[in-house]
Formats: C-alpha cells, sequence, structure tokens
C-alpha cells in the first residue's frame, strides 16, 4: 500500500485477524525461526511474542491502514537509533528468509505484512506500580534521546495523520467523544479538551515539530534494575505510532503515562519533563504547552480506548486500560495549567515569574489603627504545646484569645497536620486569614467586579482574582478601589476572614496546599498581607531543610552523619510521631531514647520546674540524687544495689569496664563480634560492629578478645540447633584466652538487628567468665528499661544476674542520663582509682527527669504496652512475610524488632542498597525508618514505648505498601 494513513479518513482501525497459528507459520516460513508463538496485547496491530532456540523474538503484524512507507520507516528508525542513541536499547529488525525485513502473506481477511524484532529483555516500566522521582526522571531523559536522535531522521511514511498525534486530539475527542456513554465523563472529557487545545492553538505557531517516537510510555519503556533495587529504563520498544508531531506532545505522552502510577501527585511528571530536558532543551513555549498537551493527551487515550472496546470488543488489552486512562485525565485535569507551568519552570530553573497588584487600598482600614497579633502556627509554635495543635478547634480558640489577629500566608500550619497520614497533608495557607469583631467594614482594595460565592464572595480585579470568606458581602456589583464591599461575619463570637488572591482567573484556589506544591501555588496565589495593610513579610521561618543541612555541614564534623539523603528539617516531637516544618507528621519508628514518647507533659514539667530551683553537681546534698537512685537500684535483683550516675551510654560503658578492671586487677575483656557500645576509648574499643565503624574487627587493642556473633542466620553456625556450638565456641575461647576482667554483651542482641541471643548462652557464658574470676556485664542501653515488653531488663530473658548493668537513652528519655549499677564490692573497688566524680553526671535536674520518665513508665503500663503492640507487630510482619519474599526473617521481641531484608531467601544475600531506599521511601509516606546490623539490611524498629495499636497498623501498612508497590 502506498500512500499515507489518515485517521479521520478511516478511523475504525481493527486489529487484523491473524491467530497464533498462523503467526507461528510466518515466523517459520518466512523469517526460519521456529518457536513457541504467545500473542501480546496491542490496541490496533496484533504483536506475538515468539521463543525459539535461537533466541526471542516479537513477530509485529501492521494494520493493512498503514502504508509500506509507514511500516518501512519504523525499521529506519530503529536503524537510525542504533547508530544515533547507541545507549538506548532497542529492537532490531530481523531479515527475512528472502532478504528485506517485511514478510508479506495472506490472512483470512486479506494480505498482511509482518516485521520480525528481536526481543528486548526485562520488564515493562508499567509493571512498577510507584515510581521513584529518580526513575521517573530516567523515564524522562530516555525519552529524551530517542527524540534528540530521531530529529534528523529523513525518510518517507513520517507524515501521518494519526488519531495519537495531539495535534488532532480537538478533532478526534469530538469525532469519538459520543462513545462514551456516561454524559458525565464525556462533558469531562470535552470540557477539558477544548480548554487545553485553545490554549496549544495559541501556542501552536511556535511548538517545534520532528519525527517523534510519540509513545515512549512506561507499557513501551522496558527495564533493569539498578543497585538500589528501581527500575532503570533501559530500553524503547513499539515504533508503531512514529511521525511528525510536535516535541511536546512526544513528551506529553510520556509525563501522562506517569500520572496514573500516583494520580493525587500530578506535580510528579516535574521529573521526567526535567530529564526530558536534559537531551532536548525546552522553549518558553514549549514548558507552557506542556500541560495543555498532557490533558488533550490524556482525553484523547479515554475517548480511543472507549472506541476501540466498541468496535472490537474481543480486545482485553484496550479495555484493561480504560479505567487507568481516565485516572490520567482526573489527574491531569485537577492541577490549573499555570500553576503545573510554574512548576515545570522552577523544576527547569528557568526565571520565577512575579505578579504586582501595583497600588492597593487598605481591606480591613478600621484593623490598621488596632494593634494586630501575629498568631505564630508553625511547626515552631509555642501557643499550642502539649499536643493541643491536635484539637479540632484549635485555630479558634488561639485567635479568639488574642483579637484582633492575623494568621500568616505561607505558613505551615501545625494546627492543619494529622497523625498516621499516608500523604503529607495540606498544611500551608495560600491566603491570610485575620480574626476581628464581627461586623467590621471591608473595601475593595481595587477596582473590579463584585460576586457572590457559596461562602463569601469574590472581587474579580484586573490583574487578579481576592476570594475572601467570613464575610458578609454588599450586592454583587462593578466595585472602585476603597469603596465598602461589605463587613466580616462572625458565627464563633468573632469574625474569621480569609483573603486570597489568585492570578489565575476563575479559578477557586485551594486555601491550603501540601508543602511541596506551595511554592509553586504561591506563583500563582501571591501574597495578599499588603490588602491588610501590614507588612507583607510577617517572618514565616522559611530555612529550609537544605539551608539548616549546610550550615550543620559547615559547622558540624563530617562524622556525626545525619539521618536520609535529603532529611527533613524535624523541628517537633509528640508521643511517638515527629513533626517537620511543614507539618508533616512522621511516624517515629526509630527513637528508642524517646521512650516514653516526645515532649511528655510530665517530663517537661519535671525539667522545667527543676531548672527554675536548682541544678548543680552530685557533690551537693540534694534529695532526688537519693531518691532517684534507690529507685533505680530497687529496679534490679539483688545483689546489684550500688549506682553511678553519668551523662550517657558511652560513659556508663566505660565506666562499667573500669570498675572490672579495677575489681579484678586485670585488662583483659570478652564481647562479641558486631555489637555497638560507645565512643569513648573503652566503650569503643569493645564495639565491634563494621556498620559502625568498617575497620572494627582489624583495629581492636589487644586486651579486647570478640566471641563469633552467635547469629543462626548468618553467622559460623547456622539454623534451628546452632545454639550449643555457639555456646561451646565461646566457652573454649573464653578457657583459651587470658585470664577476664569482664565479659560484657547486650543481654539481647540488638545491634545486629534484635536477634535473641540463643537459648542458656549467657547461663553458659558467665559461669565460664566467672569460673575464671572475671564479671559479668550486661549492657541495658539499647534494650532494657522495658523495651522487650516481657521483662523490663534484657538480661532476665536469659534468666540470669549480671555483675555490672549499664543504662542510658530512654533512663532519659534524650536528657542525657546514664548509670551502672553493681555490686557494693565492686563500686567500692573503685576507690583505687581515687574520686569518681561527674560535673552534670546524677544533677537535680537529670534525676528529676530520671524520676518523670520512670513515674510515666509505671503510670502508663509502658511495658506492658510494648508487650501488647510487638506481639501485634510480629503477627503482622510475619504474615507479611509469607506474601514478600524479600522478607528473610523477622527478629526481635516487644518493641524491639528487626525485619531483615533479603535479595535471595535461599542465599541469604543481604538487601543493603534496597533497604536504604526502602528507609528513603518510607519517610515519603510519613515512616521515619533506618536500617542496621552489618550488612544494614535490616529494618530497626524501636519505636517509642508509647506507640498505639492503629499506628502499628499504619506503620505496617506502609512497609507492606513499599515492599509491595515498589520504592
Ligand atoms: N550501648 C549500646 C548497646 C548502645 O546501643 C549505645 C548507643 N547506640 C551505647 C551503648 C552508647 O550510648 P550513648 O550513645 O548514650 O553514648
Amino acid at each position: 500500500m502506498t500512500g499515507r494513513h489518515d485517521f479521520f479518513a478511516a478511523p475504525n482501525l481493527f486489529r487484523p485477524d491473524v491467530s497464533v497459528e498462523l503467526a507461528r507459520r510466518v515466523a517459520l516460513q518466512q523469517y526460519g525461526v521456529d518457536g513457541r508463538v504467545r500473542e501480546l496485547g496491542s490496541q490496533q496491530e496484533r504483536t506475538f511474542d515468539v521463543q525459539a532456540s535461537s533466541g526471542r523474538y516479537v513477530l509485529k503484524v501492521a494494520n493493512p491502514a498503514f502504508s509500506d512507507d509507514e511500516v518501512a520507516a519504523q525499521d529506519a528508525a530503529l536503524a537510525h537509533l542504533a547508530t544515533h542513541a547507541p545507549a538506548v536499547v532497542t529492537p532490531r529488525s530481523v531479515p527475512a528468509l528472502d532478504g528485506g525485513s517485511v514478510a508479506r502473506f495472506d490472512g483470512p481477511d486479506g494480505p498482511l505484512r509482518a516485521r520480525l524484532l528481536t526481543f528486548v529483555p526485562g520488564f515493562p516500566l508499567a509493571q512498577q506500580d510507584f515510581l521513584a522521582p529518580v526513575v521517573v526522571e530516567r523515564l524522562g531523559r530516555l525519552a529524551g534521546s530517542v527524540t534528540a536522535a530521531l530529529a534528523d531522521l529523513d525518510v518517507p511514511g513520517l507524515d501521518r495523520v494519526l488519531q495519537w498525534d495531539v495535534r488532532n486530539a480537538r478533532r478526534v475527542c469530538e469525532l469519538l467523544a459520543p462513545h462514551l456513554t456516561e454524559a458525565g465523563r464525556r462533558d469531562t472529557v470535552l470540557r477539558a479538551v477544548a480548554a487545553a487545545c485553545d490554549r496549544l492553538d495559541r501556542l501552536g505557531p511556535e511548538l517545534r515539530i520532528q519525527p517523534v517516537h510519540g509513545d515512549v510510555t512506561d507499557d513501551n519503556v522496558v527495564c533493569t534494575r539498578d543497585m538500589d533495587g528501581r527500575p532503570e529504563p533501559s530500553g524503547v520498544v513499539d515504533f508503531g505510532d512514529i511521525g511528525l508531531s510536535w516535541v511536546v506532545g512526544d513528551l506529553a505522552a510520556t509525563c501522562a503515562s506517569v500520572l496514573h502510577h500516583e494520580p493525587d501527585r500530578p506535580l510528579a511528571v516535574a521529573a521526567a519533563v526535567r530529564g526530558y530536558a536534559q537531551q532536548v532543551p525546552l522553549s518558553e513555549a514549549e514548558v507552557a504547552a506542556l500541560w495543555p498537551a498532557v490533558i488533550a493527551r490524556a482525553a484523547v487515550l479515554v475517548v480511543s480506548g472507549v472506541h476501540q472496546g466498541v468496535i472490537d470488543p474481543g480486545n482485553d488489552y484496550a479495555a484493561s486500560a480504560q479505567e487507568r486512562e481516565w485516572q490520567m485525565l482526573v489527574s491531569a485535569a485537577a492541577m490549573p495549567a499555570d500553576v503545573v507551568t510554574a512548576a515545570l519552570r522552577e523544576a527547569l530553573g528557568m526565571v520565577r515569574r512575579v505578579i504586582g497588584l501595583g497600588l492597593t487600598r487598605p481591606l480591613l482600614p478600621d484593623l490598621l489603627s488596632g494593634d494586630v497579633t501575629v498568631v505564630d502556627l508553625s511547626a515552631t509554635t509555642d501557643v499550642v504545646g502539649d499536643g493541643r495543635w491536635l484539637q479540632p478547634d484549635i485555630e479558634d480558640v488561639v485567635m479568639a484569645a488574642r483579637l484582633p489577629a492575623v494568621a500568616r500566608y505561607g505558613e505551615a500550619r501545625l494546627t492543619r497536620t494529622a497523625l498516621d497520614g499516608r500523604a503529607a497533608p495540606a498544611t500551608v495557607a495560600l491566603g491570610v486569614e485575620v480574626a476581628c469583631d464581627p461586623g467590621t467594614a471591608l473595601h475593595a482594595p481595587f477596582r473590579g467586579r463584585l460576586e457572590h460565592t457559596t461562602d463569601g464572595c469574590v472581587l474579580v480585579g484586573p490583574d487578579a482574582d481576592l476570594w475572601l470568606t467570613g464575610v458578609q458581602p454588599i450586592d454583587a456589583r462593578d466595585v472602585t478601589a476603597g469603596e465598602r464591599i461589605g463587613a466580616t461575619a462572625g458565627r464563633v463570637g468573632f469574625a474569621r476572614v480569609t483573603a486570597q488572591l489568585c492570578t489565575v482567573r476563575g479559578l477557586r484556589p485551594p486555601t491550603f496546599v501540601r508543602p511541596d506544591e506551595a511554592q509553586v501555588w504561591q506563583v500563582v496565589c501571591p501574597d495578599p498581607t499588603a490588602l491588610l495593610g501590614l507588612p507583607d513579610d510577617l517572618h514565616v521561618d522559611d530555612v529550609t531543610p537544605q539551608d539548616v543541612l549546610a550550615l550543620r555541614s559547615a559547622a558540624l564534623a563530617e562524622v556525626q552523619e545525619h539521618y536520609y539523603d535529603t532529611p527533613p528539617r524535624i523541628e517537633r516531637g509528640w508521643r511517638h510521631h515527629l513533626v517537620d516544618t511543614g507539618a508533616r507528621t512522621y511516624l517515629d519508628a526509630v527513637n528508642n531514647v524517646a521512650g516514653v514518647g516526645h515532649s511528655h507533659p510530665t517530663v517537661t514539667r519535671a525539667v522545667r520546674r527543676q531548672w527554675e530551683l536548682l541544678n548543680t553537681n552530685s557533690r551537693f546534698n540534694y534529695a532526688s540524687i537519693a531518691e532517684f537512685s534507690a529507685r533505680l537500684a530497687a529496679l534490679l535483683p539483688d545483689p546489684l544495689d550500688t549506682v553511678f550516675l553519668v551523662n550517657s551510654g558511652s560513659e556508663a560503658v566505660d565506666l562499667a569496664l573500669r570498675l572490672a578492671q579495677s575489681f579484678t586487677a586485670r585488662q583483659d575483656v570478652f564481647c562479641i563480634a558486631e555489637g555497638y557500645h560507645g565512643w569513648t576509648m573503652a566503650s569503643d574499643a569493645v564495639s565491634t560492629s563494621v556498620a559502625d565503624n568498617p575497620q572494627a574487627l582489624t583495629t581492636r587493642p589487644s586486651w579486647v578478645h570478640p566471641l563469633a556473633a552467635p547469629n543462626p542466620l548468618r553467622g559460623r553456625h547456622r539454623g534451628p540447633d546452632a545454639g550449643p556450638h555457639y555456646i561451646a565456641d565461646a566457652i573454649a575461647a573464653i578457657g583459651a584466652g587470658p585470664a577476664p576482667a569482664a565479659f560484657l554483651c547486650e543481654a539481647f542482641y540488638g545491634n545486629a538487628g534484635g536477634i535473641p541471643l540463643p537459648e542458656g548462652y549467657l547461663t553458659a557464658v558467665y559461669a565460664a567468665v566467672r569460673d575464671r574470676g572475671g564479671l559479668c556485664i550486661a549492657d541495658e542501653v539499647q534494650v532494657g528499661y522495658g523495651r522487650l515488653g516481657s521483662s523490663f531488663w534484657g538480661f532476665q530473658q536469659q534468666a540470669v544476674v549480671p555483675d555490672v548493668v549499664t543504662v542510658a537513652k530512654a533512663m532519659g528519655n534524650g536528657h542525657p542520663l546514664g548509670a551502672v549499677i553493681t555490686r557494693r564490692d565492686v563500686a567500692e573497688a573503685f576507690a583505687r582509682n581515687g574520686y569518681f566524680f561527674s560535673s552534670a553526671g546524677g544533677s537535680p535536674v537529670s534525676c528529676a527527669v530520671g524520676m518523670a520518665v520512670l513515674d510515666v513508665l509505671e503510670g502508663e503500663r509502658l511495658q506492658d504496652n510494648a508487650a501488647r503492640i510487638g506481639a501485634h507487630l510480629r503477627r503482622r510482619f510475619e504474615r507479611l512475610a509469607e506474601e514478600v519474599p524479600m522478607i528473610g526473617a523477622v527478629h526481635g521481641l516487644g518493641l524491639y524488632m528487626g525485619v531483615e531484608l533479603v535479595r535471595d531467601r535461599e542465599t541469604f544475600e543481604p538487601a543493603t542498597r534496597e533497604t536504604a531506599a526502602i528507609c528513603e521511601r518510607l519517610l515519603q509516606l510519613g515512616v521515619v525508618l533506618q536500617p542496621t546490623g552489618d550488612r544494614l539490611n535490616v529494618l530497626k524498629i524501636k519505636p517509642p514505648l508509647c506507640m498505639t495499636l492503629e499506628s502499628a497498623d499504619f506503620f505496617v501498612d506502609r512497609v507492606a505498601e513499599v515492599l509491595t508497590r515498589g520504592w
């Protein structure tokens, strides 16, 4: 066939009728390829997967509506890309036995043409549910590489009239929309496409036209996996839509395919645009045309999918895509083009457009003379402490108490946040709010037309619309600047007026938006504060997380690492939640230090009171040091009755080692590999975790003797019967080594990810150590203080009593507080070294904190809560492990758990890079969690002990989501 396809001349493109058997015969007879044939999905062609001993292929049977030139152009494009974009993996045309590339054969309805192509290995991007920004950017870059390489392709068959060409979108939709039987959907499509095409028509003359693939979508992009386990788009298939079109139309096809992966975050496409623009720089007009083109593309997909279902009812492939395509359109149409354009301009580093309103009159002139209070509703506010920000009416309460009051534009309000939210909540105010007396007069800040809305009015001015709520407007009409337009209306004893500007005419902007979208919304919703006669900079704290990180890097030693590649700025905590400066809350699954929860009012008050009274050193005689020490000692079994108070776990371990060395007059210490005990000289010496110090195992001083890590999954001995072997090895090592001063370990193997010690391990090892005259030290810094649920101390799990116990972390709930508890004779032997004195150790404030923490632990029965929530978490993770092969093991007890992630359950290869990437994704979903263990492949679960059942479910749901939908 010659000529070119014109969709409007022949819009009904059925897939040609070709059976699997016929396809098999064509492959064999015309290409000499004898293989197993299976049909793949296609809208308007037939494609078959051919698996032969010589390799894997795709047989594509062209729709007879396409000319020979159009079919040949596909092969030409593949050959062109092979030389001009060799990094992009594409299929290769396989020559037919007659030397050509096209096989001609007869189908049941007439002559047909087929091509055999090599199969591009990998998986389609569409298979991955969640696409990380880095993946979306790579997709854009790949699409851009193809477009850049095709720019100079010059062959016949490219000038076609395709329904997929965005230039034809309006006509296609008008032609096919009647097939949409649901009137609501039909109207939505037609309205969306009309508005989009009006914009495209205006920009059309400035839009570049060249040969484009036109369909570099998640369906046609083939991926490998990168080191982090994320898709790496590497190949492009299906050149059936190749032709001349707008470059921006080509990019729109790629962007639209991203939308259904995360329909509530349409701005995620900005990453694709950034990637594309790296290969194909975009003009101002192209950036402005992109979103209308995406809407047009989505509309065409919707009507075409429905149309295909009508003319080709057996086409399951087309039918299955319909809901997805609808979602794309809804997602695209939900976002005003001007807002997306602003977002794209930011993403591409283009100059920001600032809209000025010129001179205006005050909106509330009577307020000018008054003393307006700026109410701080940000994440760092001190007006809604002790969790009062969670009270639904708190904004009213706070503002009513400070009349007249103003809440700031651009502020991320703590009062708008939600706990355990999967998505960041809309916290950032796009308007300014004023609380004042009802009946206060409002005047037009500029001339315009006043119209009523359901909840107030809008003043349609020359440069922007001013949306007002909480007002009683005058009748709708044209008004002049300064004219009275109404009065404030109060329902709650005072009036709350919201004033919001928007430069997109007719668009009622949201009052609050998510922090990640705030910057671009602010471009179309400028700051209205000046209309109130107030200075337009009311000092919203705009120090970004990046600013903080930069200052931190400049001022702080780099070895003091931080969590996450791009960490949020966390400035608040409440119970088992953390809050960033965008007022987004995160479930805190890492903070074992805040054992009783963040900002606990009992602890806060105790500290405040004590600071106001006295803080001094432990050489003075004050009650709290005596009471707290007695209370601490009472928590331990006999004969552990003597307390030292210090400031940290490292200090406690250091002191414990020195006590043992003094008592025994020996040096040598046994510990366990993979442990961490602190940073001071001595506590670091017994720390052998290579995750904390890669040189740990080769740089131990000669007095340190690490025993093998008794890890039945990865250690020297494996499986359920490994325990006795580890015990035997440990006893042998202790027997063969020097007479020890001490043996020190965590009584529940914390640092390695919450793995319990083998049954009977401590009984046997303690006996062996004591036989040789050494002391046994239990490091309870992480696992003690109720965290394990079924016991207050870790050593109780093994039914032993140590000679020395170290405690810190949860003991002070984050306040620097540590302790060593031992026998009196051991403590007294330390006198050989002189005094023991720690300036701040056991200070009045520290002791007040320590007692408040114990009060809360006991009063709120948090150990029981750890047992209950821990058991629930364990059950849920074990059930999840049945569905997710990546979960290699679930360790731990109470609220000290480890979920070990592996690449392969047989080899147990640790999924180290993936675990880090998974934690990054979890952060976006509202969960703070970190990897641990020597291979950094264990999700370390150690939340504050006050975690609720609802939060526990939220937590597992999010981990499940990431493990099943991708990261
Ligand atoms: N021992 C153990 C078991 C620990 O986990 C830690 C801290 N991670 C320490 C001691 C040291 O405590 P600190 O950081 O308070 O010095």
